[in-house]
């Protein structure tokens, strides 16, 4: 990259963000901090200043904050033009422009995507029209489900059981309500934590009065004549009556309008090198295109270069700040995203904190405590090293994981640690889901034989 033209960005380019909310902004101020004196512009598709996420589903729906209150501080002037309510609707990689949907076009001379992630909606349309039926993402989704909950429902109906249904069952049992909760696998918590945690935290669900129903799914929503969502049907042929309905059933990353764009973008989100670069759909970097936060994948050479995508809040400030740094340095000054993963939650009364990438794991050890106190560490293992831990209500200790597995610390675990108990000295499996089975259809496909003649196929994504 030549020296004159980066100068020259520095001073008087033009760079755009799309999606305005926890890492565009930090990646804005990070620009400012940098020296970028430019145009800066901010396109988001809610109306709204960027405002945090995670107390949506905790203090916000006990009614502690409001959902209109939870602005992210600006920690300097980021003397941006805002776009807000309007959503991109396409970009020209060739002619360095983002469409949006007011018919408008923004031109750039880098870009930086972060457009996050949307919560699943129910599947089946009609059903999910019924009054009654949430998600929640958003702090519109936030300021409904509080109005709902403070009018005190019969019952509340939570379908599927991670870590956002189960803060949210967490918040109904503490404002009294009566909670049922579903969840496909055989525990809350199973795809981020794997089974043996999971069985904790059914533990903590049951005992806090949740009405907890495993190895089932919901088939139909019914509705009354007025169109109020008042019964779920169950797979194993059960009905539960509730007047409220939170699907909380993962989330789709938000993708759709680059379609066709080129960028190696799909239901997995963006594909990006270390430093943040997107990938064509070829897997070719690009250089002005750059990507961070949720709606990111990118490989992490402490994970065995390993594409993670990470829905973590830490991850979205930390890859925000490098896609920025990178966006106007040089090649040589461009640094790699390698923050330590690290996720926390709240409910029931219990801290949950994890580092590293649990669902790595094939085996776990519980170093510190024990999961029948709900007050323990567990180490997760991989090859034989050191690759995650999970503390409930055992924060401190996290790290110093951390730092185990960034220097690749043998598994198990053979130093002595701090309230280790005789029964914990063997790993065990640590029981996660199956990962050979397929979430998503190809986006790519190669035709051809000889090297000449072969041609990737860009298939749009079914989401
Ligand atoms: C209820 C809830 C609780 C959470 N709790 C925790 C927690 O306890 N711990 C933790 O680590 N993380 C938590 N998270 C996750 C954390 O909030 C996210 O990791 C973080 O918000 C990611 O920031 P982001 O900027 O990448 O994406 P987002 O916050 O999703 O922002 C993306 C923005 O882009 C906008 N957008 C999308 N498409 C377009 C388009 N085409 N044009 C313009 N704009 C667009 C979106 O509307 C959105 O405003 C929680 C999230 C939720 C929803």
């Amino acid at each position: 990259m030549a020296a004159d033209y980066m100068d020259w960005l520095r001073r008087e380019g033009r760079i755009v963000i799309v999606g305005a909310s926890l890492a565009g902004l930090r990646a804005a101020e990070t620009l400012r901090a940098e020296g970028f004196a430019g145009e800066l512009t901010l396109i988001g598709d809610e109306p709204y200043e960027p405002y945090d996420r995670p107390p949506l589903s905790k203090s916000v729906l006990l009614g502690m904050a409001s959902p209109h209150r939870t602005e992210l501080p600006h920690r300097l002037d980021i003397d941006a033009k805002w776009r807000l309510g309007v959503p991109a609707t396409g970009l020209d990689l060739t002619a360095k422009r983002v469409k949006l949907a007011d018919g408008d076009e923004v031109q750039y001379d880098r870009l930086l995507i972060a457009t996050g992630v949307r919560a699943r909606p129910w599947p089946k349309e009609d059903e999910a029209r019924l009054t009654g039926v949430c998600v929640l993402r958003t702090r519109d989704d936030a300021a409904d489900l509080y109005q709902r909950l403070k009018a005190g429902p019969r019952r509340v109906f939570v379908i599927g059981a991670g870590f956002a249904g189960s803060e949210i069952a967490s918040a109904c049992r503490e404002m009294g309500i009566p909670v049922t909760v579903a969840e496909r696998a055989g525990a809350p918590l199973v795809g981020a934590l794997g089974g043996v945690i999971g069985a904790v935290a059914a533990d903590l669900q049951t005992e806090h009065g949740v009405d907890l129903r495993t190895h089932v799914t919901v088939t139909s929503l019914e509705g009354d004549s007025v169109g109020r969502v008042r019964a779920v049907h169950l797979s194993d042929e059960s009905v539960v009556e509730a007047d409220v309905v939170v699907v909380s059933l993962g989330s789709q990353r938000n993708t759709e309008w680059l379609t066709g764009s080129g960028l190696g973008a799909g239901p997995r989100g963006i594909a990006c090198d270390a430093g943040c670069r997107a990938f064509d759909f070829r897997g070719i970097v690009t250089d002005d295109v750059f990507v961070a936060g949720d709606v990111a994948r990118s490989p992490h050479a402490l994970f065995g270069y390993q594409f993670l995508s990470l829905e973590h809040w830490g991850n979205a400030v930390a890859q925000a700040e490098t896609a920025a740094h990178n966006m106007i340095c040089r090649g040589a000054d461009r640094r790699p995203h390698l923050w330590m993963p690290a996720f926390w939650s709240s409910m029931f009364g219990v801290n949950i904190k994890s580092v590293g990438v649990p669902p790595m794991g094939d085996q776990l050890m519980i170093t510190q405590g024990s999961p029948a106190e709900r007050r323990f560490v567990g180490v997760y293992g991989y090859q034989g090293r050191v690759i995650a831990a999970v503390s409930f209500d055992n924060t401190r200790w996290l790290e110093f994981y951390a730092r185990q597995i960034e220097r690749g610390a043998p598994f198990p675990v053979e130093y002595p640690t701090v309230d280790r108990r005789p029964e914990n000295r063997q790993p065990v499996a640590a029981d996660f889901p199956d990962p050979s089975l397929p979430t998503h259809g190809p986006t790519v496909t190669l035709s051809g034989y000889s090297p000449a003649d072969q041609q990737l196929v860009f298939h749009p994504a079914r989401h």
